[in-house]
This record gives C-alpha cells, structure tokens and sequence, in this order.
C-alpha cells in the first residue's frame, strides 16, 4: 500500500519545493522506506525539451530517455532514484492524452470537461506510478504557486485523490515563505496565511507546513501560524536558508522534525533514522580546504539553472576529493582569441558542457585549443566533445574550415555530421537519441581507467555524431576513441593521447552523479585539475 505526500507552493516561486520533495525523499530512505518521487508541471509544453534554457533551465534527461524538469534531477542526486517518464507530467502531455481518447470516440459522446476528465488523467498518472513502482511513500510536487490559474487542475485532482484513497493514506505538505520585512527585521505571517487560505478555497486544508525563513522561528510565531492556518503546531516546521549548500538541507529538516511528523501523520512506524553517510559529505562539502577554479564555457552561464546537473556533479567530484570547487561562469561568446591568457588565468580546469546552436561555437572552440596547447584539463560534454573533435580537425589536421554540419552543411570536413537516423525528423520534440544507451569502453585508454569497466550506459541527449570516415587519421595524430557503440557505429568518446586530461563524452555524465557518489568522469577531471594546481604553483 503506497502513502501519498502532496508537496504545494505558496507566497512566490524559488522556494525550492523541488529540493525539500528530495530532502523529504532522502529522509525516508534513509529510515529505510522505498520512495518515489514525481512532479507535476502545469504548462502546456509537452515536456521541456524544446524550451530554451532561459525559459526553464536545464532539460534533464533520465534513463528510459524522457526530457523532464530539472526537478528530476534534484530527486536523484538527494536519493537512490532512477526515475522514468512517468515520473514527470505535464498538462501538455495531460490534454494530450486526453484528446487523443476523445478522437477515438473514447467517450461515448459525452462532454469531455476539466472535472472530472483532466483530474481522472492526473489522478490515472499519479496511480500509474504507484502501481509501477509500487513505493512505500509516493512524493508528488505540485510545479508552480497556489493561485497560479493553469496550476488549479492538479489541486482539484490531488483534492479527489485524497477523497478516493482516503485522509489515513494522503499528506498535504505547504510550502510557503515567511519574509523578514523593515529595520526591525520582523519575521511576517501574513503571506502564508494568505496562500493557505488560497489553498482552502480550493477544499485543501494542509496538514505540515513547510515555512521557509531567514530566522528561527518563536514559540509565539509558531503558534500564531498553526492558529491562523489550522495546522497543528507540531507540524509547522521552520525550512532554515542553508549557509553553505543544498546539501544541509535534509540535516536541517531532519533536526526540525519534518520526517517525524509525516511519518506520524501517515500512521508510519518511525523506524530509525542513520545519516551518518549524509553527515559526513556535508561535513566534507562546508569543511575542506583548499579549492581548485573550474571554468565551465557555456553560453547559458548567468542563469543558474541552464547547467545544474553540471555544477552539482562537479561539486559531488570535490567532495570526492576533498577539495572545494570554484566555479567560473565563463561566458563563451567572451572568449576572444587576443584575450585567451586574461580569461584563463587561474584557472585549473575546463569544463564546456553540451549546447545547439551556433552561437559560441567560435568560443568553444578556442577554448578547447588553449586547453590542448597549455595542457589544462578539459572535459568535453556532449557538444563539448564535438567542439573537441572539430578544434583537433582545424589546429592538428590542418582542415581550416571543419566543423559540424549543424553549422556548417557546406563544410569540406563535416567531421561532425547529423546522424543517419536523424535525417527525415521533422518534429523536433522527443526525437533526438535520448536516454541511457551503452558504450564499450576501448582497453588502455584514460576513459577505461577513469570507470574500471569494459561497458558503461549512459545517457543521451543529441542528433550529430563524429563522423565515421575521419576515425584513422584522428587517431593516428593523437585523438583517440575510447568508447564507442556496442556495435561499433557510433563513437561515444574521445581523448587525447598527448595531454595529462582531456576527455570529450558524447553523453551526459552529469545526469548519473549522486551527493553521496559522484560521477568518476567528474572525480576523476577534479583530481587532474588538482594535479595541474600543483604543478602551476610549483612552476612559479
Ligand atoms: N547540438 C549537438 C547535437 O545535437 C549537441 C547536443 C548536446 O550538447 N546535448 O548533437
């Protein structure tokens, strides 16, 4: 039998639901319970895939190959999740289904209405995961702010829900913001008060409420927040802002008591709790010393949001290590090649993630070259890797105008070329190679030291490939494949054979690092970027 917790924003969005569904999701594994966690995104896209990143962010990508929210991606690093597409909903794929019914006469000609044929979809697809994953506690995060119009289908649902599966087995947790206004630095009640009264409008009557805050919160503020919401005392939980990272998050919701009264409230027995392993990451993350300067080149890098999976999985690399990682935001259409000394000055590594789009490619590419010249680190992801590719082709092959046809179909060396299965796409959502795909990692290469394996998976997100034709004479001058598909056609990635650290994966290895186990590829790039730390500073 699966518990549901229903997880709800109030006061304003960036509260960080996503991250207390996955502190929640950590506390509750760890106590021994199987979780899943899921998120409901009211707009109309089917999924994110084809939002720009300044829309939404980062497009995380799971295993069966869904192009979710980033959400997802939180969900995973806080637990021993791995999610699928069901996992993420959307009111596209929603009315979709919906519609698609309707045209086959599914409903018998009757009005098809947002009550009671969404809600039945919503409801069909929160069921749908409790039957496939059958979990001990299912943790359902509503997107979006109470009040917000599109959001409203997805209360009603989780309303009928708790109707049809009963109050015993059903948990409204309330996220709401408590603000510090004026000289006085006075912590406000108003605000949740006013959302959850929005919430009650709508028949949802919370059970925990999550407040966030920048102080601690009185006996009196508690007692005026239980009274005026008609939540329980015990139950209003202070979520304290974090002082160093994401990470501490679970610690403090654990010390405040979140996971006791859930579990209480959903008639869970409180099976005991160990966080030792948690403790000590957070430990090792708010206390090492010493820190190594990454640049990531990108060309989304003033939003926080568009290279997450990467900046977190370089974080979990540090941990590893021991070391802090600073992470410099490099604007790639910056990067200019009278200037390639200025920018990379300090630096220890250099990270260019995936992209489309021409726009930066120039960038990215002397990036590259200064990285293989001065012997820097560099990790290539995804578009990364090809940029790697095509940098070798012009600056080592000597093939001045090569690129990636997704630039330049005219090019006499389309080094990098649409892949065959990709040629008569026409719509552009869902139809890259997407997800977990494997790769047969070639023996006596950096790659294969790096995971100790012969066969990885890892996931994909991309329409163009290293073209096959050009394998021999890039190995013959120093880029090697190091993996490739299983059956030889497609390479996966690339290294090069004259240089301490430079790896280009036509993967994402991002979407696979964990808080407490981060991705080699990403152990393995810091502690080469910790090698060449030490040698610049014994060189001067
Ligand atoms: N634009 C490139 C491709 O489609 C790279 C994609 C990516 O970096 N995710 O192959």
């Amino acid at each position: 039998m699966t518990k549901y917790i229903f997880i709800t924003g109030g006061v304003c969005s960036s509260l960080g639901k996503g991250i207390a569904a996955s502190s929640l999701g950590c506390l509750l594994e760890h106590r021994g319970y199987g979780i899943s966690i899921m998120k409901m995104d009211p707009y109309i896209n089917i999924d994110p895939g084809t939002m720009s990143p300044y829309q939404h962010g980062e497009v995380y990508v799971t295993d069966d190959g869904a192009e979710t929210d980033l959400d997802l991606g939180h969900y995973e690093r806080f637990t021993s999740l791995s999610l699928s597409r069901l996992n993420s909903v959307t009111t596209g794929q929603v009315y979709r289904e919906v519609i698609e019914k309707e045209r086959k006469g599914d409903y018998l000609g009757r009005t098809v209405q947002v009550i009671p044929h969404i809600t039945n979809e919503i409801k069909r697809r929160i069921s749908l995961v409790a039957e496939t994953v059958n979990p001990d506690v299912l943790i359902v995060e509503i997107g979006g702010t109470v009040g917000d119009i599109e959001g409203v289908p997805f209360l009603e649902a989780i309303r009928q829900f708790r109707l049809d599966v009963g109050v015993q087995d059903t948990l409204f947790v309330h996220l709401t913001l408590i603000p510090v206004v004026g000289a006085s630095m006075e912590p406000k009640t108003k605000p949740t008060q006013h959302s959850v009264s929005k919430l009650r409008e709508i028949g949802i009557s919370p059970d925990v409420l999550l407040c966030r805050t920048g102080v601690e919160l009185t006996p009196e503020m508690r007692s005026k927040i239980s009274m005026f919401c008609n939540v329980e005392e015990k139950a209003v939980i202070a979520a304290l802002d974090i002082k160093k990272t994401i990470y501490e998050v679970p610690l403090i919701h654990g010390q405040e008591g979140f996971d006791d009264i859930v579990l209480e409230k959903l008639g869970l027995e409180k099976r005991q709790k160990n966080l030792d392993d948690w403790k000590r990451m957070v430990d090792r993350l708010t206390t090492q010393d010493g820190s190594v300067r990454i640049a990531v080149a990108g060309k989304y890098t003033e939003l926080n949001d568009a290279y997450k999976s990467i900046y977190e999985a370089l974080v979990h690399g540090g941990a590893e290590n021991g070391v802090n990682v600073d992470i410099v935001k490099l604007k790639v259409e910056n990067v200019k090649e009278d200037r390639l000394r200025e920018i990379f000055a300090g630096i220890h590594g250099i990270l260019v993630p995936g992209g489309f789009g021409e726009r930066g490619i120039e960038g990215k590419i002397l990036t590259v070259k200064y990285a293989r010249e001065r012997s820097v680190p560099i990790f290539g992801i995804c578009l990364g890797m090809q940029c790697m590719v095509i940098e070798f082709a012009r600056n080592v092959l000597g093939y001045e105008n090569a690129n990636s046809t997704e630039f330049d179909v005219e090019t006499d060396h389309p080094v990098i070329s649409l892949m065959e299965e990709q040629s008569d796409v026409v719509n552009m959502g869902g139809t890259m190679r997407l997800g977990s795909q494997p790769a047969v990692l070639r023996k006596d290469t950096k790659l294969a030291g790096v995971y100790g394996l012969d066969v990885i998976s890892e996931r994909h997100r991309h329409r163009y490939e290293f073209t096959n034709r050009y394998r021999e004479i890039m190995e013959e001058r120093g880029l090697r494949i190091s993996a490739t598909s299983p059956d030889d056609t497609l390479v996966e990635a690339v290294e090069l054979t004259d240089h301490p650290w430079a790896i280009g994966v036509q993967f994402h290895p991002e979407f696979r690092s964990k808080a407490l186990a981060a991705h080699p590829l990403f152990r393995s790039f810091i502690e080469a970027s910790e090698q060449y730390k030490r040698g610049e500073s014994e060189a001067t």
